[in-house]
């Protein structure tokens, strides 16, 4: 790959980040600014106590101290408009020009206070602390840290000339600054770099978090969900009734299980087709979720058969609910049928304080189908059961 094309992948990935680079960059003017107000706070009252004796010093103490007054009410300024800002959902064009205007403020101010210095001193610490601090704290995109740089030197650069005849001292000064201000400009391009990568980093495991938590819910469906009717499998519904079986042992409530197997379903199937036949499973299955209490489970066992499991359900209710659940189904047109769709139910009861398991109950219901299939269908039955025996 050609530096072209790099720095043109570059220039994207840095378009995508941009937004939250500006959102971040808010934050953080938001902390800092406080310690930049303290950090000015200490300064003027170090440079207000000095007294020197000498005019010149005296006057530069004072400026230095004026100056740094000044940068303690930009920054609250700043600061305070920086949290207003955050607390905006919305994109604003200020949310993304303060950090920059930040920058630039704080480079201008700087260079005010390296002349001030020249008074007194050759140092132009007060710039290059100034440069490298706002690489560290604000993430700019290379080119615009490298602009706001360039314009900051120039100015340093040019205004120094006021200060003094001696040209070594003015190249010595001049050269240092470029220095400060090339590094400045790298460890910006290398954290904004970072940050990028990083960034898209955490979208990318973010998006793959969301990939995998959906397939895993698509996989629990495919698992325990029929797809004809969404109602649970038979492997589901096992699981489930073994645990519902434990719990009324446990706890000696009445448990009751209703098969239902619709009648002549393979006429349906031969008349009018297989699709009409999905319908109806399907119709049935809804019909039968909206008379259930949600507690009760609704499986489809096989085929054309479901099963009913009714925690805490007497004998009668159960086969209360039989009836109806057969009437609704008689009364129904289902899937627009000329003629009903009708089932037989079988019904089993748990009695309280029983030891039977799950197998032997459905024994129990497939016979109570068997004899309401064989007493003419469209019909519920009851099996026997007999009471524990004490
Ligand atoms: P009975 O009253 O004795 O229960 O008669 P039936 O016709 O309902 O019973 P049978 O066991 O003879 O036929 C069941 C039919 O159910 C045969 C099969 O093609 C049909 N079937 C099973 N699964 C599906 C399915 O997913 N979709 C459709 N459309 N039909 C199904
Ligand atoms: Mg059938
Ligand atoms: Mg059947």
């Amino acid at each position: 790959m050609n530096i072209l094309q790099t720095l043109r992948r570059w220039s994207e990935e840095d378009q995508r980040v941009q937004e939250a680079a500006y959102r971040r960059n808010l934050h953080v003017l938001g902390i800092t600014a406080w310690g930049m107000v303290a950090l000015n706070l200490l300064h003027v009252a170090v440079f207000a106590l000095l007294d020197f004796g000498e005019p010149v010093r005296d006057a530069w103490a004072r400026q230095i101290a004026q100056a740094h007054g000044a940068m303690a009410l930009l920054m609250l300024a700043l600061g305070w408009w920086s949290r207003r800002l955050q607390a905006r959902t919305s994109s604003r064009p200020w949310q993304h020009a303060l950090p920059a205007l930040t920058a630039v403020l704080v480079l201008a101010w700087a260079v005010a206070l390296t002349l001030l210095d020249q008074a007194v001193s050759t140092s132009i610490n007060a710039f290059v602390n100034a440069a490298v601090g706002i690489a560290i704290v604000f993430l700019l995109r290379p080119r615009s840290a490298l602009a706001i740089l360039v314009v900051a030197w120039c100015a340093l650069a040019w205004t120094l000339g006021w200060t003094t005849q001696d040209q070594a001292l003015l190249t010595t000064n001049r050269m240092n600054a470029a220095s400060a201000c090339i590094l400045a400009a790298l460890v910006s391009s290398l954290l904004w770099r970072r940050y990028v990568q990083t960034e898209l980093l955490q979208r990318a495991l973010a998006d793959t978090n969301e990939q995998l938590e959906r397939q895993q819910v698509e996989l629990q469906a495919l698992a325990t969900l029929d797809p004809l009717t969404g109602l649970l499998n038979r492997r589901a519904f096992v699981r489930a009734a073994e645990a519902e079986l434990a719990r009324a042992r446990r706890q000696g409530s009445p448990l009751s299980l209703l098969m239902l197997d619709l009648d002549h379903f393979k006429s349906i199937n031969d008349h009018f087709g297989h699709p009409k036949g999905d319908e109806v499973l399907r119709e049935v299955a809804r019909l039968m979720t909206h008379t259930v209490r949600h507690t009760d489970r609704i499986a489809r066992y096989g085929g054309e058969e479901f099963v009913l499991l009714l925690p805490d359900t007497s004998e009668a209710d159960a086969l209360h609910l039989a009836e109806k659940l057969r009437q609704a189904l008689a009364n129904t047109r289902i899937a627009h049928l000329a003629t009903p769709v009708t089932a037989s139910i079988g019904l089993a009861c748990l009695p309280a304080h029983s030891t039977m398991d799950l197998d032997t109950l459905l024994q129990h219901v497939d016979c109570a189908l068997y004899e309401a299939k064989h007493q003419g269908r469209n019909r519920c039955v009851a099996a026997p059961m007999q009471p524990p025996t004490p």
